[in-house]
């Protein structure tokens, strides 16, 4: 049977070079590894699971794969899942909020300089990614965004080097603010509308909390334009 993989997760994958030596942090299923050694894309990944629970599920789905020989499932936080000898190049950390995946690659930074490429999904603060990115030596190689389930999903690639980004860039991306598509426009609306509505219901004596909404609520516009 083939390993059920969300179409975030596929998107993800198709990030991940040929070849490619994996750590997939916070691997839960271990459903990621899984379906790219299945696919044959890859030949080693570590699964690198914090919660026990998730780690037991991961051990014994890598089991019923009969893949134990290509993935390492560890029970670690972050990165101490993997050392220098296991010549990691490429790390994936997805379904996690964007400060937590910075976090953790901020506390095993020095470990990072080996490692090729990083795949990020962040499923919020995706600007808080994007700036720790750029203050560590990482630029953004790719971005995507993506719609499933009703929720809007975007993955940055990043490798080594330098990255100046403005201040709209490092709200809405380098890339998916340039190409603003469909699935763009849709998660940027939908926000506007939120912020709206939130708006209309702070009164006109909180200034301050106005200012706030008002100024996020200009530059989505600005973003939502095509001329921006
Ligand atoms: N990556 C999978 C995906 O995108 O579908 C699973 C996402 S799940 C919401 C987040 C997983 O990350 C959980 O299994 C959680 O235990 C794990 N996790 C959170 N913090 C972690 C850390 N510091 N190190 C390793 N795993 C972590």
């Amino acid at each position: 049977m083939q390993t059920p993989l969300s179409n975030r997760l596929r998107k993800v994958a198709e990030y991940v070079p040929e070849g490619a030596r994996l750590l997939d942090v916070g691997s839960d299923h271990a459903y990621l590894p899984i379906y790219l050694i299945e696919k044959g894309h890859i030949d080693f990944a570590i699964a690198g699971e914090v919660v026990k629970g998730p780690y037991e599920s991961a051990v014994s789905n890598v089991a019923n794969a009969q893949m134990t020989d290509k993935i390492d499932v560890r029970l670690a936080d972050g990165l101490a899942a993997f050392e220098e000898s296991d010549q990691i190049s490429v790390i994936t950390i997805c379904g996690m909020g964007g400060y937590l995946i910075a976090e953790i690659l901020a506390n095993g930074r020095a470990k990072l300089d080996k490692v090729e490429r990083l795949i990020l999904q962040p499923n919020n603060r995706e600007d808080e990614l994007r700036n720790w990115l750029a203050q560590h030596g990482f630029r953004i190689v790719a971005e995507t965004i993506m719609t499933e389930n009703d929720k809007f999903y975007e993955i940055m690639v990043a490798e080594h080097g330098d990255m100046t980004l403005s201040v709209q860039e490092h709200r809405f991306g380098p890339y998916l603010n340039q190409e603003k598509s469909a699935v763009f426009k849709a998660k940027w609306q939908r926000e506007l509308n939120k912020l709206q509505i939130a708006l209309s219901h702070v009164p006109i004596s909180h200034e301050a909390d106005r200012f706030a909404i008002s100024q996020k609520i200009t530059a989505i516009k600005e973003a939502l334009n095509d001329k921006s």
